[in-house]
């Protein structure tokens, strides 16, 4: 196993190999590859039993030349500041990608929520709440879900800081529930985005996605989502599918929507009753399918692991699952892959829809929201596939970067330089 890639040097080496390809001056790509600000914060959130308990939390700003600082807010041991600042990176130039009108951060706690009480987890969302109060806002920095946060964690940083404020401002933060303030198809809109991903790389690559088969690792919101859209909408087969407690598989498909429930009934995908037999995490990341979703965290696939992928099309759900170094390997073994700045941006862009729901205080039918989202995705793909053409890059997420780096770039110069 080579060691472990460090995600911002990832971020920084994405933004390099995107650079060959790009007419832009040094100094101003240097400025894409470090955040702006970062706030660093240690919470003291006081236990059920009356004990105190310090926890390490982050928001990282990246990037804010096209729009609010945009991202979501993770709770996950592994939080680090620099995984931080590549999450943070990687919105920035996600939120270009799919040419929404925002910027890029990123926020994490170092906490595994499932330790912890509904109460205590209340009371430490809002201690962080509070820390990040001067620094967001709905027109300044917009957080949204991430890995282990959804509506609920939502629905206390927007009470938290409309009270503090007093004001109402939902647009403060998305991928809340419908009753605070949420839109509808924002829960869904991961899986939605690496679904229509999929069925458009499938398209350019003259290959069918109706029986083909798909491996997903990692089946949570993206993951399980992206599964069920892709075998009830594109006819697609779903043979196996993992999570911590191990991987499922079955050659002739299973019932992608049944085995969430599962999972959700008991915690884990591993002995759900279609499954024929039970794989390590590697087994299935390697096994001999149409399409592979890596749909869990960060360096999911390194350069040992990717000689041994067989999978034709990978369609990153998750962020940053492929070291720089795996990428290699693939590209040189002509094994597609379609990133994550591009196939799990549904998240962030129906964000938007929310806060322009917010700002208006109009609210639109999941249907519109679904059909503005496939107009977003599919012409960022188009995007992406003309500068995959016209500028010869060697695979899909260099193309990606070019796309989003440029307008980036474009959006600084026409600002200019203060002071
Ligand atoms: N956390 C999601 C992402 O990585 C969504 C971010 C957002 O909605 O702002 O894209």
């Amino acid at each position: 196993m080579s060691e472990e890639a460090n995600p911002f040097e990832s971020l920084q080496e994405q933004v390099d190999d995107a650079a060959e390809f790009l007419d832009v001056r040094s100094d101003l790509l240097e400025r894409l590859k470090h955040p702006e600000r970062i706030l660093e914060t240690n919470l003291t959130v006081e236990m059920d039993d009356g004990s105190l308990e310090v926890f390490k939390a982050f928001r990282s700003q990246f990037n804010g030349d096209r729009g609010p600082y945009k991202g979501g807010i993770r709770y996950h041991p592994g939080v680090s500041r620099d995984e931080v600042k590549a999450l943070s990176g990687w919105m920035v130039y996600k939120t270009a990608v799919v040419d929404i009108p925002y910027g890029g951060g990123k926020g994490g706690i170092v906490v595994d929520p499932r330790e912890y009480s509904d109460g205590e987890v209340e009371r430490l969302t809002r201690a962080f709440a509070n820390e990040l109060r001067p620094i967001i806002g709905e027109d300044t920095d917009i957080p949204a879900p991430d890995v282990n946060t959804g509506q609920r964690e939502m629905n206390w940083i927007k009470d938290t800081y409309e009270t503090l404020e007093n004001t109402t401002a939902p647009g403060v933060i998305t991928g809340k529930a419908p009753d605070s303030g949420g839109s509808a198809g924002r829960v869904e809109a991961t899986g939605r985005s690496t679904m229509l991903t999929a069925r458009e790389a499938f398209d350019y690559l003259d290959k069918d996605i109706e029986g083909a088969t798909v491996a997903v690792q990692g089946y949570g919101n993206a993951g399980s989502i992206a599964a069920r859209l892709i075998e009830e909408e594109l006819g697609g087969t779903v043979v196996a599918a993992s999570d911590s407690s191990g991987a499922i598989y079955n050659a002739d498909g299973f019932d992608a929507a049944a085995a969430k429930d599962y999972k959700d009934e008991t915690g884990s995908v591993t002995g759900f009753s279609q499954a024929a037999e039970e794989l390590t995490n590697e087994e299935l990341l390697t096994l001999d399918v149409d399409l592979l979703i890596p749909a869990a965290l960060e360096n999911a696939i390194d350069a040992d692991l990717a000689e041994d992928v067989q999978a034709d099309v990978v369609v990153e759900a998750a962020n940053g699952p492929i070291t720089p170094d795996a990428d290699d390997v693939l590209t040189e073994r002509d094994v597609e892959v379609l990133p994550d700045i591009l196939a799990n941006a549904g998240g962030v862009t129906v964000s938007y829809f929310e806060w322009v729901q917010n700002r208006q205080r109009f609210y639109w039918t999941e249907q519109r929201v679904n059909d503005e989202l496939e107009r977003v995705i599919t012409e960022a793909f188009d995007a992406l596939t003309d500068a995959y053409e016209e500028k010869g890059t060697p695979n899909f997420r260099t193309a990606a970067y070019v796309v989003a780096i440029e307008r980036v770039v474009k959006a600084y110069q026409q600002g200019g330089t203060w002071p």
